[in-house]
């Protein structure tokens, strides 16, 4: 069959963050696109991910807000109080209007959008419902989903999927996990007024980050009321005459209203008929694929969190315009997409954002380092009262004075190491920061005054 001869130049499976920004970018070369999704427009993020969680994030700051307001002079009539079905149906009108967006956008870049659960059938074709399509290439971006533990009552436990519906607000809180989901939830729930409790197996959460930025969070967490358990697990949950009853590995009972299984993301592969194709997976599950995100079935691609690299939205984009341009531009990328320097946030409060590699990823790495590091109270709790702190800090290369890694735990932290990423990823040194004027007054002002080594 001649290339032209196939439906579809580009069948895309998943309209999620990497889906579809693949698709318009692939149509607006040229190609002719499809994509299939049975589920709703815009994937995790935008349904059950990154959007309505800083939408929830925002409802729970007010709660400090409220607090801090009076100490700079504002009394309220009377104490605020928070009502669950407003903030939840708001986020589901918004949601609406992002998948109208998505579906506007698809139909712009002159995308035809099938509704449906596609299966592969063989390396060019793929089947929805009962229609057959055949395709040159197929591009598998399925993205995740949540994995809960088997353990008795496992069933009882809510997913991230379903957390932010809730019929009624869970005023007794419980989150298991220690991972980005696991800590946000807790602040989140904690800030919007349950009573949250986090359980995490290992000795401290957040692994892979700092370890001063860990220690940190959880010192803020703590101090922000969330009920931290460490180095214990959830062995059953049993529902009770008041609640759900859980019992721990260190033999404690909790009551409470809700549980949410922050356990973890597993390819969302079932039922797509990769297996019979024969396209091979890592030990974990994921998709492998080489630098023109092909699998071992050549003319089947994939990419985003089905791929297993880091699971966040703009690293599913960066791979999409990456894959576009390998397989459609007429100058195709002289080299590998660079994972290397990725921002990322946490949005636990206080908030996380961090650049680069971790203190003790660069003494690893680099050996002879500098660590820069400032810990204070910022301005506004001067007059607030509130006793949240803030933490950043630097590592640099002693050798090269490039800065390896900037870290910031505090308001708006996304915000703030956004902008230090740039620097961070053009390679500029603790010289160069040290040239930068500050805004004043600012705290992110401290990432360019900081002068004497913590430690080195
Ligand atoms: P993570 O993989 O980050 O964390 C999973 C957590 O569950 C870990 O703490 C892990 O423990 C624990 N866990 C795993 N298995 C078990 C078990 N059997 N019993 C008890 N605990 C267990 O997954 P998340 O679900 O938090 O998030 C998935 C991904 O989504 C993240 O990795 C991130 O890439 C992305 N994301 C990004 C966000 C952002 O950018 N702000 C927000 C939310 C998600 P251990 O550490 O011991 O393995």
């Amino acid at each position: 069959m001649e290339p032209n001869a196939y439906d579809w130049d580009l069948f895309v499976i998943g309209a999620g963050s990497g889906g579809v920004r693949a698709a318009r970018t692939a149509a607006a070369s040229g190609a002719r696109v499809a994509v299939a999704e049975d589920r709703y427009l815009g994937g995790t993020c935008v349904n059950v991910g990154c959007v309505p969680k800083k939408l929830y994030s925002y409802a729970a700051h007010f709660h400090d807000a409220f607090e801090d307001a009076e100490g700079f002079g504002w009394r309220q009539a009377q104490p605020p109080s928070f009502d669950w079905p407003t903030l939840r149906d708001n986020k589901i009108g918004e949601i609406k209007r992002l998948n109208g967006i998505y579906s506007r956008l698809l139909e712009g870049a002159g995308v035809r959008l099938i509704n449906g659960r596609a299966r592969v059938v063989d390396a060019h074709h793929v089947a929805v419902g009962d229609e057959v399509y055949s395709a040159e290439k197929i591009l598998v971006a399925v993205g995740g989903w949540p994995w809960i533990p088997d353990f008795p009552g496992s069933e009882l436990a809510l997913s991230s999927n379903e957390v932010f519906d809730l019929a009624s607000f869970p005023e007794r809180f419980l989150v298991l996990g220690g991972g980005y989901i696991a800590v946000e939830f807790a602040s989140i729930f904690n800030g919007l007024g349950s009573d949250t409790h986090l359980v995490y197996r290992g000795e401290l959460f957040l692994r892979g980050f700092d370890r001063e930025v860990r220690e940190f969070t959880r010192d803020q967490m703590a101090e922000k009321g969330v009920g931290l358990r460490f180095e214990t697990n959830v062995e059953r949950i049993d529902k009770g005459e008041n609640g759900l009853l859980v019992t721990l590995t260190d033999g404690q009972v909790l009551e409470v209203d809700a549980v949410l299984s922050a356990t973890g993301r597993r390819p969302h592969l079932e039922g797509l008929g990769l297996d019979a194709l024969g396209v091979e997976r890592d030990a974990s599950g994921y998709l492998r694929v080489n630098d023109r995100f092909e699998t071992s079935a050549p003319s089947v691609l994939a990419l985003g969190d089905v791929i297993g690299g880091p699971e966040l939205t703009p690293v599913a984009l960066a791979e999409a315009m990456h894959l576009v341009r390998c397989h459609y531009a007429d100058t195709p990328p002289s080299a590998p997409l660079d994972y290397r320097n990725i921002a990322t946030a946490v949005f636990c409060h206080p908030n996380i954002g961090t650049v680069g590699l971790s203190e003790e990823q660069a003494r690893e790495q680099y050996g002879e380092i500098r660590v820069y590091s400032a810990e204070f109270r910022p301005m506004k709790h001067t007059l607030s009262g509130s006793s949240e702190r803030c933490l950043m800090k630097l590592i640099v290369d002693d050798a090269s004075d490039v800065v390896v890694g900037a870290h910031m735990v505090g308001e708006e932290a996304g915000e703030v190491i956004q902008g230090i990423a740039i620097a961070v990823k053009a390679g500029l040194t603790k010289a160069d920061f040290d040239a930068t004027v500050g805004i004043h007054p600012t705290g992110a002002e401290e990432f360019v005054t900081m002068r004497t080594p913590t430690r080195r």
